[in-house]
């Protein structure tokens, strides 16, 4: 395998993965503890083997993403029913995990800022997977 970095996945690819996570199924013993409906900050990411990676939706050809969400219905970013859209802040820089166990699916990313870096979790909620379009410009 080419080590140039993973795929962006796109709505549609995001959708497929996530629908093949079967991501209506009940947590399972190995992840039921894990609460993210929201975005959590965590002090250690998700990783193997507990968790299995599925792809990114960083935009190999954008390297610095918007910083811009995306919250039509008034919801704000830690909300719980926040919808996930691919080309907003922060999807725009996730990857896509899943339990090996039961697959249910998970975005992570690392906030980063000058002093601190902060890993972040959040489950994927299919409903709530939107498809753009990416913020405007005002
Ligand atoms: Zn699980």
């Amino acid at each position: 395998m080419a080590d140039s970095g993973p795929p962006g996945l796109d709505a549609q690819q995001l959708r497929q993965a996530v629908r093949a996570l079967g991501a209506a199924a009940p947590a399972c013993a190995a992840c039921a503890g894990v609460l993210c409906a929201g975005w959590e900050s965590v002090s250690v990411p998700l990783a193997a083997p507990q968790v299995e990676w599925v792809g990114s939706l960083r935009n190999a050809a954008d390297p610095e993403p918007t910083l811009q969400e995306h919250h039509p219905d008034g919801t704000h970013y830690w909300s719980p029913r926040a919808p996930i859209v691919l080309d907003a802040f922060p999807f725009n820089r996730c990857e896509v995990w899943r339990c090996v166990q039961c697959r249910r699916g998970f975005l992570q990313y690392t906030e980063a800022g000058g002093y601190y870096v902060d890993h972040r979790l959040r489950e994927i909620d299919l409903a709530l997977v939107t498809e753009g379009p990416p913020p405007t410009v005002a």
